[in-house]
């Protein structure tokens, strides 16, 4: 890489710029440097230029003497934005490696990393409105309430989104503005980001396995260098202790560092954490936050005044000059892929911008996904390793129950024997248990109940969905379809059955079968609108003493009553039509089992199936990762899917099925062509599909996808670029999405 952009006074003439502008265009755009701007206008500064007349704003690619091949006449350049340092250039590196890797316009890349605000010309209203407290009396306009609830669950917006919550809210705020119950500021606050000290924390003694990761991380931050790290440590381990050393080790460097976790409500804890370790210059960088306050954020950062970030998965586009760590909490975590817009995992990215600013990073998790498992094993990561919990917290004993020979009890033939008397026993004994099942929107499939396997797609082994009008089977991957069979093509029992139930069945079931269950019910339906603080807290109280839920309940809540773990049909999730099941029901059970027993009484685990046999199952009762991931790699290996192949998706939707259907003919005769004219590389790519997505119908549009599977991420990258040149994002109501590793094909 020619270092273009760092000699801005070259003798001889004045140089000019090349623009990368702040709009979905991939193109960069060469301007003047005027003299008033000469030696201001660097690699990686924010500048205003005039396209057709109209100011747009960009960000400087490269400064360089002109070239034969520039247009005769340049335009000046008007303005650089005062007051802002320039982008880092391994940040400046990233967003054009981003833009190639997953096939986008850099313009749309550079937007994606930036707060929204500065891509704008003027902010509109800086002022923001933060929640103080509840009236003493209760008010009684709605719209009043509509706002002190939505401040409440936020703690701060901007006056803009807040006026826009309900119809004339500027009288309902000047209403609770006077009353006290709101504060308004014009600015982004200092108060919640004042600078505090560093308290003097007591560190706890390395444990010798902490001790051995940290001795292998820290010379790597010594060093300058970038390393790659995989820490595989149990739930309770003490990873988190490990980061805050090696960020430590970074900071003294007079470095800074990039801490991502999965989700924005963990970064909470983990900010009170930091901060007390590190004093007012670790901050949350998310793109939940107000734009003033993140756009201000993001200056501090640019600027140095904060040197820690932490953050959900734009936090990987923090602006940190002279990064000195990054750290991957819960790497696994399907979060860090963006789902929408440009289709970015977050976790990938983070071990490119260490390769970018020559710093270590460290993926850390309980369960690493299989593609960092073999990172690992091909040693393009360090592998560390944190075997025990600290204080000696024993997992607890997971139970498989085979569903074929229990008696199961209640219409819905939910529970068997075994969880309904540990159920009843638990509760007697006044604890509390937590009953788990998977469904996410959908998710009905034929289950045999002899010998407990789901019918798959005989080319792809994925689950076939079940649909009900016409009735039939389909395979989701490649389009395979037939009719529902009376007998299970595994083993000729008749005893088949679609299956799939809903939290609702299981809270009432429960209601019925256990006398002194008092059940709370937790999942999409319920949680918004406070609906999740309240079950959550009834529930740590002990005023509800059986939490029914999906996902949500898995995720790092701590309740200390808990005693019991039920996972009512581990089906629901290994069925899941996904080559990634098994990891997933892996790493859910895990997760789930990590509920059981934290406070002082041992937990028991106790999952229902049809198939304890089943490998991602027997592993996660002995809490055997490495057994699961040997397993699993070699499955993945003899199926060809990722980490043993690269996958690429594209989806192709329309409101109109017939139209969504027809373009997505004319893209796969497309890619066949392109794939013939690569010759031999081509031949190595499969295709599957164009075949209706498992969920065929989202928001309005029937949605074909199209799967690319091979050995060379430079030939699908090739394919895809070909497909963006040729269709771009689609035509009128069709729209083409790309999506590079894709994480989750419904
Ligand atoms: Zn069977
Ligand atoms: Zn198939």
């Amino acid at each position: 890489m020619a270092p273009v952009g760092s000699s801005e006074t070259l003798p001889g003439g004045p140089l000019v710029a090349d623009v990368l502008l702040l709009l979905p265009l991939a193109q960069t755009y060469t301007y003047a440097i005027p003299p008033s701007l000469a030696g201001r206008v660097r690699r990686g500064a924010q500048v205003d230029c005039p396209v057709r007349n109209r100011p747009v704003s960009g960000l400087v690619i490269a400064v360089r003497p002109p070239r034969d091949d520039d247009p005769p006449r340049l335009s000046p350049l008007t303005e650089v934005v005062a007051n802002r340092a320039a982008w880092p250039s391994d940040l400046m590196d990233l967003v054009d490696w981003a833009a190639r890797y997953y096939v986008a316009p850099s313009g749309v890349v550079a937007r994606t990393a930036m707060p929204s605000l500065f891509a704008r010309r003027a902010p509109k209203s800086e002022a923001t409105v933060r929640f103080v407290q509840h009236p003493d009396v209760p008010p009684r306009s709605p719209r009043d309430k509509t706002i002190l609830a939505a401040l409440e669950a936020a703690g701060e917006m901007d006056m803009a989104a807040v006026r826009a919550l309900v119809p004339d809210g500027i009288t309902s705020i000047r209403r609770l503005l006077a009353k006290g119950c709101l504060r308004m500021d014009t600015r982004a606050p200092d108060v919640a980001d004042a600078p505090l000290r560093p308290t003097h924390v007591e560190r706890p003694v390395p444990t010798a396995d902490q001790a051995d990761a940290l001795l292998k991380i820290l010379a790597a931050v010594r060093a300058d260098k970038y390393a790659g790290y995989l820490l595989h440590g149990v739930t309770g381990s003490g990873k988190t202790e490990v980061y805050l050393c090696a960020i430590e080790a970074a900071l003294e460097r007079g470095k800074g560092a990039i801490v991502l976790v999965p989700e924005i409500a963990l970064t909470i804890d983990l900010r009170r954490r930091f901060e007390k370790r590190f004093g007012g210059i670790a901050a949350v960088l998310h793109s939940a936050m107000p734009e003033t306050r993140r756009a201000k954020a993001w200056d501090d950062v640019l600027s140095g005044r904060i040197r820690v970030v932490v953050g959900p998965r734009s936090a990987v586009w923090a602006p940190m000059p002279n990064l000195g760590l990054i750290v991957v909490d819960e790497e696994h975590e399907t979060s860090y892929k963006q789902q929408e817009g440009l289709r970015y995992n977050a976790r990938d990215l983070a071990l490119v911008r260490g390769t970018l600013a020559k710093c270590p990073v460290i993926l850390g998790s309980a369960t690493p996904s299989l593609e960092t498992f073999q990172n690992a094993h091909d040693r393009k990561l360090t592998y560390l390793s944190l075997p025990s919990r600290v204080l000696d917290r024993t997992m607890p004993p997971v139970t498989l129950v085979d569903l074929r020979y229990q008696p199961v009890i209640g219409g819905e033939r939910l529970f068997s024997q075994p969880l309904r008397d540990a159920l009843a026993t638990t509760l007697e004994r006044g604890e509390s248990a937590i009953l788990f099942l998977n469904r996410r929107g959908f998710g009905r499939f034929i289950l045999c109940r002899t010998c407990g396997t789901a019918v798959r797609c005989p080319n792809c082994s994925i689950t076939m969905t079940h649909h009900a009008r016409p009735e039939r089977l389909c395979c989701h991957y490649c389009d395979h379809a037939t009719p529902v069979p009376g007998t299970c093509p595994t083993c000729n029992s008749t005893d088949v059955e679609v299956l799939g139930f809903g939290t609702e069945r299981v809270e009432d079931e429960v209601a019925r079968l256990v006398p002194n269950a008092r059940v709370g019910r937790l999942d999409s339906d319920t949680s918004p609108g406070g609906g999740l603080d309240r079950i959550l807290g009834d529930f740590r109280t002990g005023k509800l003493n059986v939490l029914v839920g999906t996902q949500i309940v898995a995720k790092g809540h701590d309740f200390p009553r808990v005693t019991l773990v039920g996972v009512l049909l581990a089906e629901q999730s290994l069925a899941f039509p996904d080559f990634r099941a098994p990891e997933r029901t892996f790493q859910l059970l895990t997760q789930v089992a990590g509920r059981a027993g934290r406070g002082d009484t041992p937990g028991v685990v106790i999952v229902q199936t049809y198939d304890p046999t089943q490998y991602a199952l027997q592993y996660a009762s002995t809490h055997d990762y490495l057994g699961f991931a040997v397993a699993e790699n070699r499955m993945r290996r003899e199926r060809g899917y990722p980490p043993h192949s690269h996958l690429a998706a594209i989806e192709i939707s329309s409101p109109d099925a017939r139209e969504a259907t027809k373009v997505a003919d004319d893209v796969r005769e497309a890619v066949s062509q392109f794939l013939m004219a690569l010759g031999p590389a081509g031949r190595k790519v499969i295709v599957l599909g164009p075949s209706a997505a498992a969920i065929e119908r989202l928001r309005g549009r029937t949605r074909q996808q199209m799967l690319l599977k091979g050995n060379s991420r430079a030939t699908l990258n090739d394919v895809l670029w070909r497909v963006q040149r040729m269709f771009g994002n689609g035509h009128g109501d069709t729209r083409i999405v790309l999506d590079v590793d894709p994480v989750s094909l419904l």
